[in-house]
Protein backbone atom coordinates (compact mmCIF):
# COMPACT_ATOMS: atom_id res chain seq x y z
CA UNK A 1 0.00 0.00 0.00
CA UNK A 2 1.16 3.57 -0.40
CA UNK A 3 1.08 6.26 2.36
CA UNK A 4 0.09 9.70 1.18
CA UNK A 5 2.73 12.10 1.51
CA UNK A 6 1.77 14.11 4.67
CA UNK A 7 0.22 17.40 4.67
CA UNK A 8 1.47 18.51 8.39
CA UNK A 9 4.45 18.03 10.12
CA UNK A 10 3.28 15.37 12.84
CA UNK A 11 4.25 15.47 16.63
CA UNK A 12 5.45 12.45 18.85
CA UNK A 13 5.88 11.93 22.44
CA UNK A 14 8.70 13.96 24.11
CA UNK A 15 9.64 10.74 26.07
CA UNK A 16 11.42 7.47 24.82
CA UNK A 17 10.52 4.21 26.76
CA UNK A 18 12.72 2.80 30.18
CA UNK A 19 10.48 -0.02 31.29
CA UNK A 20 7.63 -2.26 29.80
CA UNK A 21 4.55 -3.98 30.69
CA UNK A 22 3.75 -7.01 28.65
CA UNK A 23 -0.08 -6.67 27.86
CA UNK A 24 -1.76 -10.16 27.63
CA UNK A 25 -4.67 -10.44 24.28
CA UNK A 26 -7.23 -13.24 25.39
CA UNK A 27 -10.04 -14.81 23.11
CA UNK A 28 -13.59 -13.73 22.46
CA UNK A 29 -14.68 -16.81 23.84
CA UNK A 30 -12.67 -15.76 26.93
CA UNK A 31 -13.82 -12.03 26.85
CA UNK A 32 -17.88 -13.39 27.14
CA UNK A 33 -17.44 -15.26 29.86
CA UNK A 34 -15.73 -12.38 31.89
CA UNK A 35 -17.65 -9.69 31.02
CA UNK A 36 -20.48 -12.21 32.33
CA UNK A 37 -18.63 -12.82 35.28
CA UNK A 38 -18.47 -8.99 35.95
CA UNK A 39 -21.92 -8.21 35.60
CA UNK A 40 -21.42 -6.37 32.39
CA UNK A 41 -19.75 -3.68 34.02
CA UNK A 42 -16.34 -3.22 32.98
CA UNK A 43 -15.34 -1.69 36.79
CA UNK A 44 -15.89 -5.60 37.63
CA UNK A 45 -13.43 -6.77 35.01
CA UNK A 46 -9.98 -8.41 36.27
CA UNK A 47 -6.96 -6.64 34.88
CA UNK A 48 -5.65 -9.28 33.86
CA UNK A 49 -8.71 -10.16 31.33
CA UNK A 50 -8.12 -6.25 30.21
CA UNK A 51 -6.04 -5.79 26.90
CA UNK A 52 -5.38 -2.13 26.78
CA UNK A 53 -7.06 -0.44 29.68
CA UNK A 54 -8.92 2.84 29.11
CA UNK A 55 -11.37 2.55 32.01
CA UNK A 56 -9.94 5.59 33.41
CA UNK A 57 -7.27 8.19 33.92
CA UNK A 58 -7.13 7.82 37.50
CA UNK A 59 -3.80 6.67 38.81
CA UNK A 60 -3.32 5.00 35.64
CA UNK A 61 -0.09 7.40 34.75
CA UNK A 62 3.64 6.36 33.78
CA UNK A 63 5.83 8.26 36.01
CA UNK A 64 9.34 9.08 34.63
CA UNK A 65 12.79 8.43 35.45
CA UNK A 66 12.34 12.25 37.91
CA UNK A 67 9.66 10.81 39.68
CA UNK A 68 10.94 7.54 40.22
CA UNK A 69 14.20 8.45 41.68
CA UNK A 70 12.43 10.49 44.43
CA UNK A 71 10.25 7.52 45.48
CA UNK A 72 13.77 6.74 46.94
CA UNK A 73 13.90 9.94 48.64
CA UNK A 74 10.52 9.44 50.73
CA UNK A 75 11.52 10.55 54.18
CA UNK A 76 8.69 8.44 55.69
CA UNK A 77 8.44 10.41 59.13
CA UNK A 78 5.32 10.35 60.94
CA UNK A 79 5.31 13.95 61.10
CA UNK A 80 7.06 16.60 59.17
CA UNK A 81 8.36 14.77 56.04
CA UNK A 82 10.32 16.58 54.16
CA UNK A 83 8.37 15.39 50.86
CA UNK A 84 5.38 17.36 52.85
CA UNK A 85 7.48 20.60 52.19
CA UNK A 86 8.33 19.52 48.89
CA UNK A 87 4.88 19.20 48.09
CA UNK A 88 3.58 22.54 49.70
CA UNK A 89 5.77 24.72 48.00
CA UNK A 90 5.76 23.43 44.57
CA UNK A 91 1.92 23.30 45.63
CA UNK A 92 2.52 27.47 45.94
CA UNK A 93 4.41 27.91 43.01
CA UNK A 94 2.24 26.12 40.40
CA UNK A 95 -1.27 26.92 41.99
CA UNK A 96 -0.96 29.63 44.40
CA UNK A 97 -3.20 28.78 47.45
CA UNK A 98 -1.58 29.50 50.96
CA UNK A 99 -2.39 25.92 52.90
CA UNK A 100 -1.76 22.54 51.80
CA UNK A 101 -3.70 19.72 53.26
CA UNK A 102 -2.68 16.41 51.77
CA UNK A 103 -5.12 13.95 51.36
CA UNK A 104 -5.19 10.42 50.13
CA UNK A 105 -7.53 11.11 46.82
CA UNK A 106 -9.21 13.56 45.40
CA UNK A 107 -12.67 12.41 47.26
CA UNK A 108 -10.82 12.74 50.49
CA UNK A 109 -10.16 16.68 49.87
CA UNK A 110 -13.89 16.56 48.70
CA UNK A 111 -15.37 15.23 52.29
CA UNK A 112 -13.36 17.67 54.13
CA UNK A 113 -14.44 20.95 53.10
CA UNK A 114 -18.06 19.64 52.39
CA UNK A 115 -17.93 18.89 55.76
CA UNK A 116 -16.50 21.69 56.70
CA UNK A 117 -18.71 24.33 54.94
CA UNK A 118 -22.04 23.01 54.11
CA UNK A 119 -25.17 23.04 56.29
CA UNK A 120 -27.96 21.25 56.27
CA UNK A 121 -30.54 22.54 53.38
CA UNK A 122 -27.72 24.62 51.57
CA UNK A 123 -27.17 24.69 48.09
CA UNK A 124 -24.24 24.42 45.62
CA UNK A 125 -24.27 25.50 42.23
CA UNK A 126 -21.56 23.99 40.23
CA UNK A 127 -20.56 23.62 36.51
CA UNK A 128 -22.03 20.09 36.01
CA UNK A 129 -21.83 17.18 39.02
CA UNK A 130 -19.25 15.21 39.43
CA UNK A 131 -20.35 11.61 41.47
CA UNK A 132 -17.99 11.95 44.17
CA UNK A 133 -17.89 15.81 44.52
CA UNK A 134 -21.81 15.80 44.16
CA UNK A 135 -22.07 12.70 46.78
CA UNK A 136 -19.87 14.50 49.10
CA UNK A 137 -22.21 17.78 48.93
CA UNK A 138 -25.02 15.69 49.17
CA UNK A 139 -23.80 13.58 52.36
CA UNK A 140 -23.41 17.18 54.31
CA UNK A 141 -26.80 17.98 53.66
CA UNK A 142 -26.48 20.33 50.41
CA UNK A 143 -28.35 20.01 47.25
CA UNK A 144 -26.09 20.48 43.72
CA UNK A 145 -27.45 22.72 41.17
CA UNK A 146 -26.04 22.66 37.70
CA UNK A 147 -25.25 25.68 35.96
CA UNK A 148 -23.48 24.83 33.50
CA UNK A 149 -24.44 26.40 29.81
CA UNK A 150 -26.95 24.45 28.35
CA UNK A 151 -24.68 23.70 25.21
CA UNK A 152 -22.46 21.02 27.43
CA UNK A 153 -25.49 19.21 27.38
CA UNK A 154 -25.49 18.66 23.99
CA UNK A 155 -23.04 16.52 22.27
CA UNK A 156 -22.90 18.05 19.02
CA UNK A 157 -22.12 21.86 20.03
CA UNK A 158 -18.80 22.33 19.53
CA UNK A 159 -18.88 25.84 21.75
CA UNK A 160 -14.91 25.89 22.40
CA UNK A 161 -15.72 26.48 26.44
CA UNK A 162 -18.59 24.18 27.17
CA UNK A 163 -17.42 24.10 30.71
CA UNK A 164 -18.63 27.75 31.46
CA UNK A 165 -21.32 28.56 34.07
CA UNK A 166 -24.60 29.69 32.83
CA UNK A 167 -23.94 33.28 34.56
CA UNK A 168 -28.13 33.66 34.27
CA UNK A 169 -28.75 30.71 35.98
CA UNK A 170 -26.28 31.28 38.97
CA UNK A 171 -27.65 34.71 39.19
CA UNK A 172 -31.26 33.11 39.27
CA UNK A 173 -30.33 30.19 41.64
CA UNK A 174 -29.37 32.86 44.40
CA UNK A 175 -31.82 34.92 44.05
CA UNK A 176 -34.55 32.39 44.06
CA UNK A 177 -32.74 30.79 47.32
CA UNK A 178 -30.70 33.52 48.35
CA UNK A 179 -26.74 33.82 48.96
CA UNK A 180 -26.52 32.87 52.63
CA UNK A 181 -27.91 29.62 51.96
CA UNK A 182 -24.83 28.97 49.05
CA UNK A 183 -22.17 28.22 50.83
CA UNK A 184 -19.70 28.12 47.45
CA UNK A 185 -19.50 27.97 43.71
CA UNK A 186 -18.27 24.48 42.79
CA UNK A 187 -16.25 24.94 39.51
CA UNK A 188 -14.59 22.52 37.74
CA UNK A 189 -11.73 22.84 35.06
CA UNK A 190 -11.99 21.04 32.85
CA UNK A 191 -15.71 19.56 33.38
CA UNK A 192 -15.05 15.65 33.46
CA UNK A 193 -19.07 14.93 32.85
CA UNK A 194 -19.65 16.96 30.28
CA UNK A 195 -16.56 15.28 28.09
CA UNK A 196 -13.95 16.66 29.66
CA UNK A 197 -14.59 20.41 28.60
CA UNK A 198 -12.63 23.20 29.79
CA UNK A 199 -14.15 26.81 31.02
CA UNK A 200 -12.57 29.99 29.83
CA UNK A 201 -10.56 32.47 31.75
CA UNK A 202 -13.46 35.25 30.69
CA UNK A 203 -15.83 32.66 32.22
CA UNK A 204 -14.17 32.50 35.64
CA UNK A 205 -13.41 35.91 36.30
CA UNK A 206 -17.05 36.43 35.56
CA UNK A 207 -17.99 34.19 38.46
CA UNK A 208 -15.58 35.69 40.52
CA UNK A 209 -17.09 39.06 40.13
CA UNK A 210 -20.71 37.50 40.50
CA UNK A 211 -19.59 34.97 43.70
CA UNK A 212 -17.50 38.03 45.47
CA UNK A 213 -20.82 40.96 44.76
CA UNK A 214 -23.18 38.36 47.09
CA UNK A 215 -20.12 37.01 49.58
CA UNK A 216 -20.21 33.45 48.06
CA UNK A 217 -16.73 31.43 48.07
CA UNK A 218 -15.62 29.60 44.60
CA UNK A 219 -13.95 26.30 45.06
CA UNK A 220 -12.39 25.00 42.36
CA UNK A 221 -12.02 21.35 41.29
CA UNK A 222 -8.35 20.98 40.11
CA UNK A 223 -8.50 17.80 38.89
CA UNK A 224 -7.44 18.15 35.44
CA UNK A 225 -7.03 22.13 35.97
CA UNK A 226 -3.63 22.17 33.83
CA UNK A 227 -5.13 20.93 30.68
CA UNK A 228 -8.00 23.60 30.73
CA UNK A 229 -5.03 25.90 31.01
CA UNK A 230 -3.99 24.16 27.64
CA UNK A 231 -7.32 24.41 25.89
CA UNK A 232 -7.30 27.78 26.99
CA UNK A 233 -4.16 28.83 25.51
CA UNK A 234 -5.45 26.89 22.36
CA UNK A 235 -8.44 28.33 22.25
CA UNK A 236 -8.75 31.91 24.35
CA UNK A 237 -8.38 35.09 22.58
CA UNK A 238 -5.20 37.21 24.00
CA UNK A 239 -3.65 33.36 25.61
CA UNK A 240 -1.82 32.68 22.68
CA UNK A 241 1.37 34.45 24.50
CA UNK A 242 0.81 33.26 27.95
CA UNK A 243 2.60 30.77 29.47
CA UNK A 244 0.53 27.09 30.73
CA UNK A 245 1.80 27.34 33.95
CA UNK A 246 0.81 31.24 34.38
CA UNK A 247 -2.85 30.39 32.75
CA UNK A 248 -2.89 28.06 35.65
CA UNK A 249 -1.64 29.90 38.29
CA UNK A 250 -4.24 32.78 37.24
CA UNK A 251 -7.49 30.10 37.02
CA UNK A 252 -6.33 29.27 40.68
CA UNK A 253 -6.50 33.38 41.65
CA UNK A 254 -10.13 33.82 40.93
CA UNK A 255 -11.24 30.65 43.34
CA UNK A 256 -10.60 30.64 47.37
CA UNK A 257 -9.42 27.20 47.88
CA UNK A 258 -9.26 23.75 45.44
CA UNK A 259 -9.72 20.22 45.96
CA UNK A 260 -6.95 18.01 44.05
CA UNK A 261 -7.01 14.74 42.65
CA UNK A 262 -3.06 14.19 42.09
CA UNK A 263 -4.09 10.86 39.94
CA UNK A 264 -5.02 12.98 37.30
CA UNK A 265 -2.70 15.75 36.31
CA UNK A 266 -0.11 15.44 38.55
CA UNK A 267 0.90 11.78 37.35
CA UNK A 268 1.02 9.62 39.87
CA UNK A 269 -0.96 6.46 40.82
CA UNK A 270 -1.95 8.00 44.33
CA UNK A 271 -2.55 11.46 46.05
CA UNK A 272 -4.60 14.30 46.28
CA UNK A 273 -4.99 17.66 48.06
CA UNK A 274 -6.93 20.15 49.42
CA UNK A 275 -5.19 23.81 48.88
CA UNK A 276 -6.88 26.92 50.65
CA UNK A 277 -6.20 30.46 50.99
CA UNK A 278 -8.65 31.15 54.08
CA UNK A 279 -6.42 30.56 57.46
CA UNK A 280 -9.65 29.78 59.68
CA UNK A 281 -10.98 27.00 56.92
CA UNK A 282 -7.56 25.74 56.88
CA UNK A 283 -7.40 25.48 60.80
CA UNK A 284 -10.33 23.20 60.64
CA UNK A 285 -9.29 21.48 57.70
CA UNK A 286 -5.93 20.45 59.70
CA UNK A 287 -7.75 19.38 62.09
CA UNK A 288 -10.48 17.18 60.82
CA UNK A 289 -7.77 15.90 57.93
CA UNK A 290 -6.16 14.05 61.29
CA UNK A 291 -9.89 11.77 61.65
CA UNK A 292 -10.65 11.13 58.53
CA UNK A 293 -6.82 10.91 56.84
CA UNK A 294 -3.94 11.05 58.56
CA UNK A 295 -1.69 13.82 60.07
CA UNK A 296 -1.47 16.96 58.52
CA UNK A 297 1.70 16.59 56.68
CA UNK A 298 0.60 13.16 55.26
CA UNK A 299 -2.90 12.83 55.18
CA UNK A 300 -2.56 9.33 53.76
CA UNK A 301 0.34 9.18 51.74
CA UNK A 302 3.83 7.94 52.12
CA UNK A 303 6.51 10.74 51.81
CA UNK A 304 7.56 8.41 48.72
CA UNK A 305 3.67 9.48 47.11
CA UNK A 306 4.25 12.99 48.40
CA UNK A 307 7.66 13.84 46.57
CA UNK A 308 5.82 11.84 43.37
CA UNK A 309 3.46 14.31 43.25
CA UNK A 310 5.69 17.49 43.65
CA UNK A 311 7.71 16.43 40.96
CA UNK A 312 4.69 15.88 39.04
CA UNK A 313 3.66 18.96 39.25
CA UNK A 314 6.58 20.35 37.52
CA UNK A 315 5.94 18.14 34.67
CA UNK A 316 3.02 18.84 34.02
CA UNK A 317 3.54 22.18 33.29
CA UNK A 318 5.95 21.65 30.02
CA UNK A 319 3.94 22.50 27.24
CA UNK A 320 5.30 19.55 25.08
CA UNK A 321 4.32 17.17 27.09
CA UNK A 322 0.85 18.76 26.92
CA UNK A 323 0.81 18.95 23.17
CA UNK A 324 1.35 14.98 23.41
CA UNK A 325 -1.29 14.73 26.06
CA UNK A 326 -4.10 16.26 24.23
CA UNK A 327 -2.85 15.29 20.70
CA UNK A 328 -3.26 11.66 21.48
CA UNK A 329 -6.75 12.01 22.38
CA UNK A 330 -7.30 14.29 19.65
CA UNK A 331 -5.81 11.67 17.17
CA UNK A 332 -8.05 8.71 18.60
CA UNK A 333 -11.40 11.22 18.68
CA UNK A 334 -10.50 12.88 15.12
CA UNK A 335 -9.99 8.98 13.50
CA UNK A 336 -13.59 8.10 15.38
CA UNK A 337 -15.25 11.48 13.37
CA UNK A 338 -13.58 10.72 10.15
CA UNK A 339 -15.33 7.14 10.80
CA UNK A 340 -18.73 8.82 11.37
CA UNK A 341 -18.54 7.00 14.63
CA UNK A 342 -20.91 9.64 16.64
CA UNK A 343 -18.93 11.16 19.69
CA UNK A 344 -18.65 14.48 21.87
CA UNK A 345 -17.54 16.87 20.14
CA UNK A 346 -15.12 19.11 20.93
CA UNK A 347 -12.84 16.39 21.66
CA UNK A 348 -12.20 16.51 25.23
CA UNK A 349 -8.66 16.62 27.52
CA UNK A 350 -8.43 13.28 29.15
CA UNK A 351 -10.71 11.38 26.90
CA UNK A 352 -12.98 10.47 24.31
CA UNK A 353 -17.01 10.21 24.81
CA UNK A 354 -18.76 7.92 22.33
CA UNK A 355 -22.41 9.22 22.24
CA UNK A 356 -24.05 5.80 23.11
CA UNK A 357 -27.45 7.39 22.82
CA UNK A 358 -26.89 7.86 18.78
CA UNK A 359 -24.79 4.96 18.10
CA UNK A 360 -27.70 2.47 20.13
CA UNK A 361 -30.50 4.81 19.15
CA UNK A 362 -32.95 1.47 19.24
CA UNK A 363 -31.88 0.66 23.35
CA UNK A 364 -34.16 3.12 25.50
CA UNK A 365 -32.04 4.86 28.42
CA UNK A 366 -33.58 2.43 30.83
CA UNK A 367 -32.13 -0.61 29.48
CA UNK A 368 -29.01 1.21 30.23
CA UNK A 369 -27.10 1.71 25.98
CA UNK A 370 -23.59 3.09 27.57
CA UNK A 371 -23.14 0.23 30.01
CA UNK A 372 -24.14 -2.02 26.93
CA UNK A 373 -22.08 -0.23 24.69
CA UNK A 374 -18.91 -0.92 26.82
CA UNK A 375 -19.35 -4.30 27.40
CA UNK A 376 -19.97 -4.99 23.73
CA UNK A 377 -16.39 -3.25 22.94
CA UNK A 378 -14.44 -5.11 25.64
CA UNK A 379 -16.06 -8.15 24.21
CA UNK A 380 -15.03 -7.58 20.61
CA UNK A 381 -10.97 -6.22 21.77
CA UNK A 382 -10.42 -6.26 24.87
CA UNK A 383 -10.34 -2.93 25.06
CA UNK A 384 -11.98 -1.41 28.37
CA UNK A 385 -14.04 1.64 28.88
CA UNK A 386 -16.69 3.03 31.20
CA UNK A 387 -20.35 4.04 31.30
CA UNK A 388 -21.15 7.90 31.91
CA UNK A 389 -25.01 8.10 31.66
CA UNK A 390 -27.72 6.66 33.33
CA UNK A 391 -26.03 4.76 35.86
CA UNK A 392 -23.33 6.90 36.94
CA UNK A 393 -25.99 9.93 36.94
CA UNK A 394 -27.53 7.43 39.90
CA UNK A 395 -30.92 8.04 41.64
CA UNK A 396 -32.87 11.63 43.08
CA UNK A 397 -32.44 11.13 46.80
CA UNK A 398 -35.57 12.43 47.35
CA UNK A 399 -37.82 10.94 44.90
CA UNK A 400 -35.62 7.45 44.24
CA UNK A 401 -36.06 7.48 40.76
CA UNK A 402 -33.47 7.31 38.33
CA UNK A 403 -32.24 10.48 37.47
CA UNK A 404 -32.05 10.60 33.24
CA UNK A 405 -29.01 12.47 32.06
CA UNK A 406 -29.25 13.91 28.63
CA UNK A 407 -25.61 12.69 28.03
CA UNK A 408 -25.83 8.72 27.53
CA UNK A 409 -21.57 8.26 27.03
CA UNK A 410 -19.12 6.00 27.04
CA UNK A 411 -15.63 7.48 28.30
CA UNK A 412 -12.71 5.69 26.41
CA UNK A 413 -10.41 7.45 29.17
CA UNK A 414 -6.86 7.73 28.05
CA UNK A 415 -3.96 7.21 30.64
CA UNK A 416 -1.03 10.30 31.23
CA UNK A 417 2.35 8.36 28.61
CA UNK A 418 0.96 4.96 28.88
CA UNK A 419 0.19 3.82 25.52
CA UNK A 420 1.05 4.93 21.75
CA UNK A 421 -0.66 5.33 19.03
CA UNK A 422 -0.68 1.96 17.78
CA UNK A 423 -3.04 1.37 20.60
CA UNK A 424 -5.23 4.01 19.75
CA UNK A 425 -5.74 2.62 16.45
CA UNK A 426 -6.54 -0.58 17.45
CA UNK A 427 -9.01 0.63 19.82
CA UNK A 428 -10.61 2.85 17.24
CA UNK A 429 -10.67 0.23 14.97
CA UNK A 430 -12.51 -2.10 17.55
CA UNK A 431 -15.48 1.16 18.30
CA UNK A 432 -15.81 1.26 14.15
CA UNK A 433 -16.58 -2.60 14.26
CA UNK A 434 -19.27 -2.52 17.21
CA UNK A 435 -20.29 0.88 15.58
CA UNK A 436 -20.93 -1.25 12.64
CA UNK A 437 -23.24 -4.30 14.10
CA UNK A 438 -24.63 -2.20 16.36
CA UNK A 439 -27.81 -2.75 15.39
CA UNK A 440 -28.25 -6.35 16.78
CA UNK A 441 -26.96 -5.17 20.00
CA UNK A 442 -29.95 -5.31 22.91
CA UNK A 443 -29.74 -3.28 25.96
CA UNK A 444 -29.17 -4.48 29.66
CA UNK A 445 -31.38 -4.78 32.87
CA UNK A 446 -29.85 -3.70 36.14
CA UNK A 447 -29.67 -7.03 38.63
CA UNK A 448 -27.88 -5.33 41.62
CA UNK A 449 -27.62 -1.95 42.78
CA UNK A 450 -25.59 -0.50 45.46
CA UNK A 451 -27.00 2.47 47.35
CA UNK A 452 -23.84 4.60 47.25
CA UNK A 453 -22.12 5.87 43.57
CA UNK A 454 -23.85 2.61 41.96
CA UNK A 455 -21.78 3.02 38.50
CA UNK A 456 -18.46 1.05 40.40
CA UNK A 457 -20.27 -2.16 41.51
CA UNK A 458 -23.41 -2.14 40.15
CA UNK A 459 -24.53 -5.80 38.04
CA UNK A 460 -25.77 -6.34 34.67
CA UNK A 461 -27.64 -9.32 32.86
CA UNK A 462 -28.42 -8.78 29.04
CA UNK A 463 -32.38 -8.53 28.23
C1 LIG B 1 -11.34 11.76 39.85
C2 LIG B 1 -12.06 12.98 40.11
C3 LIG B 1 -12.38 13.38 41.42
C4 LIG B 1 -12.15 12.50 42.63
O1 LIG B 1 -10.83 12.21 42.84
P1 LIG B 1 -10.33 10.78 43.38
O2 LIG B 1 -8.85 10.95 43.44
O3 LIG B 1 -10.78 9.74 42.41
O4 LIG B 1 -10.93 10.59 44.73
C5 LIG B 1 -13.00 14.60 41.58
N1 LIG B 1 -13.30 15.39 40.53
C6 LIG B 1 -13.02 15.03 39.27
C7 LIG B 1 -13.38 15.95 38.15
C8 LIG B 1 -12.41 13.82 39.02
O5 LIG B 1 -12.15 13.46 37.76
Amino acid sequence: MAYPKPTRRSWAEPFKIKVVEPLKTTSRQHRVKAIEEAGHNTFLLRSEDVYIDFLTDSGTNAMSDYQWAGMMLGDEAYAGSKNFYHLESNMRKYYGYKYLVPTHQGRGAEHIISQILIKPGDFIPGNMYFTTTREHQERAGGTFVDIIIDEAHDPDSTHPFKGNVDLQKLEGLIKKVGAKKIPYISVAATVNMAGGQPISMENMKAVRKLATKHGIRVILDATRAIENAYFIKLREKGCQKKSVAGILKELCSYTDAATMSGKKDLLVNIGGFLAINDEKIFDEARNMVVVFEGLHTYGGLAGRDMEAMARGMEEMVKEDYLRARIGQVEYLGQKLMDWEVPIVKPIGGHAVFLDARRILEHIPQDKFPAQTLAAEIYIDSGVRTMERGIVSAGRDPKTGEHRHPKLELVRVTIPRRVYTQAHMDVTAESVLEVHENRKRIKGLKMVYEPKYLRFFQARFDRI
